[in-house]
C-alpha cells in the first residue's frame, strides 16, 4: 500500500477486495497484482482516449513487475458496451493466447469497466479482473459493486453478471486530463451518496464544494474514499439486489434515465441526467409531503454549486412518462421511485398518482 492512500475493504466472503485510492497510484500497480496473485500474463483493456499516457503507463508498470502484458483498446464512447465489442475482444484475447491464469485489467472509464468486466466473466468461464478508473463516476460508482454487462440495440445494461474485481485501484491522479463536463457529471453521483446515505457527508460536500470543483486533490481524495465506503456498505448487504436494499442507489436515476433516453443519448451525461432526475425526485417527495421544500432548494443549491443542471430540457411528458414505465426499476407497471424521507434516508414508494409525477415534470 501507499503511504498516502486510503483503502477501502470490501466484504463479501470470497469475493472479498480492497479499493486502494491516492495520488500516484498507477506506476505501481504491476507490482500490487504481482503481490495479490500468481499472474504471468495480463491483458489490459482501454479505449483510445485513455491507451496513451495511462495505459501505456499500466502496461509499462506490469512489465517492469515482470508480468507479459498486451493491450487492447476499444474505440472511446458507449457505442463499445456491445456484444459485437465483446465478440472481438475474446477473440483478440484468443490470438494472445489467454488462458484461464491471464488477468483483464480494466483502465478507462465505466464504458471499458463495464465491458471488460463482462468479457472477463465470459472468457474460459471467467477470469479476474482489476479496475484502474479513470473518470470521477466510475471511481464513485461503476467499479463499486461488480455489475458488469454491455448494451443492446434497444436495452441498455440489458446483458451482463455480477462479477467482483480482484482489486480496484483509484488513481486521483488520473483526473487531471478528464473535461470539466465530464468531471462534474461524476460529482452527481457524490451529491447522491450524501442524499440517500450519509448527511454528515452531504454537509462535507456543502462546505467544500469550491474546492471539489477545483479538484483539490485533499478534498477529492476524501470524496471518492467516503462515496466507495457508502456505495460498498451497501453492495455487501445485497450483492444481487435481492433484498431491495440495493434499489437505494437509483435514487434520481428512474426520473434521470428517463431524460437520458428521450432527449437522445449524448445529449445529457448520465450525471447531469442523475442530477436533474434528483431535483425531480426530491421534488416529488415534497409534493407527496414527504420532505420540507427547504431540503428541496438544499440539494437544489449544492447540485448548482457544483456546475451541474437541475432543469431539465423540454421534451415530450408523454415520452417521458412512457420512457419511465419501461425503466428496468418499475416493478409489475406501478412506478416506483426512491425518495428521500429526510436528508441522509431514502425509501422505496410504491404506486406513487401519475399526476404527481406530470406535475413534477411541469417543472411545479
Ligand atoms: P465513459 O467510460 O464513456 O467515459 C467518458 C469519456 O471520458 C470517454 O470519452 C472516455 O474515453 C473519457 N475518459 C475516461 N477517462 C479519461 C481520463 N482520465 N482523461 C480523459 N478522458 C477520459 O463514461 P463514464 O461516465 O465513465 O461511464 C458511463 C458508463 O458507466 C455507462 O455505460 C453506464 O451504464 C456505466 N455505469 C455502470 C455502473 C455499474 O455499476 N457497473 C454504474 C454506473 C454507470
Amino acid at each position: 500500500m501507499n503511504e498516502s492512500s486510503t483503502v477501502v475493504h470490501v466484504a463479501l466472503a470470497d469475493r472479498s477486495y480492497e479499493i486502494e485510492i491516492g495520488a500516484a497510484l498507477l506506476d505501481s500497480v504491476g507490482s500490487r497484482l504481482a503481490s495479490l496473485r500468481k499472474v504471468t500474463h495480463v491483458v489490459v483493456i482501454t479505449d483510445d482516449n485513455v491507451a496513451w499516457p495511462h495505459g501505456e503507463r499500466a502496461v509499462t508498470s506490469l512489465q517492469q513487475a515482470g508480468l507479459r502484458a498486451d493491450m487492447l483498446t476499444v474505440p472511446a464512447g458507449e457505442g463499445s458496451k456491445s456484444l459485437d465489442s465483446a465478440d472481438e475482444l475474446w477473440n483478440d484475447m484468443l490470438e494472445l493466447g489467454a488462458d484461464r491464469r491471464t488477468v483483464v485489467l480494466a483502465i478507462g472509464g465505466g464504458v471499458v469497466g463495464d465491458l471488460a468486466g463482462f468479457v472477463a466473466a465470459g472468457f474460459a468461464r471467467g477470469l479476474a479482473f482489476v479496475q484502474i478508473p479513470t473518470t470521477l463516476l466510475a471511481q464513485v460508482d461503476s467499479s463499486v459493486g461488480g455489475k458488469v454487462g454491455v448494451n443492446l440495440p434497444r436495452a441498455k445494461n440489458m446483458v451482463g453478471a455480477f462479477w467482483q474485481p480482484l482489486a480496484v485501484t483509484i488513481d486521483t491522479d488520473l483526473l487531471s486530463t478528464l473535461p470539466n463536463r465530464e468531471f462534474r457529471s461524476g460529482l452527481a453521483e457524490v451529491v447522491k451518496y450524501g442524499m440517500i446515505l450519509d448527511a454528515d457527508f452531504f454537509g462535507y460536500l456543502e462546505v467544500n464544494a469550491a474546492a471539489l470543483l477545483a479538484r483539490d486533490p485533499e478534498v477529492l481524495a476524501q470524496a471518492i474514499a467516503r462515496s466507495c465506503r457508502l456505495k460498498a456498505d451497501v453492495v455487501e448487504r445485497d450483492e444481487r439486489e435481492e433484498t431491495g436494499l440495493r434499489a437505494v442507489l437509483n435514487y434520481g436515476h428512474t426520473f434521470g434515465h428517463a431524460f437520458e433516453a428521450v432527449a437522445g443519448y449524448g445529449e445529457l451525461l448520465h450525471g447531469e441526467a442523475v442530477s436533474i432526475g434528483m431535483d425531480c425526485a426530491a421534488r416529488l417527495a415534497a409534493a407527496l409531503g414527504r420532505i420540507p421544500e427547504a431540503l428541496v432548494l438544499r440539494q437544489r443549491k449544492l447540485l448548482e454549486a457544483l456546475g451541474l443542471p437541475v432543469v431539465a430540457p423540454a421534451l415530450s411528458e408523454e415520452a417521458l412518462l412512457a420512457a419511465m414505465a419501461r425503466d428496468k426499476k418499475v416493478e409489475h407497471g406501478k412506478l416506483r421511485f426512491i425518495l428521500p424521507s429526510r436528508l441522509g434516508h431514502v425509501e422505496g414508494v410504491d404506486d406513487v398518482p401519475v399526476e404527481a409525477v406530470q406535475q413534477v415534470l411541469r417543472g411545479k
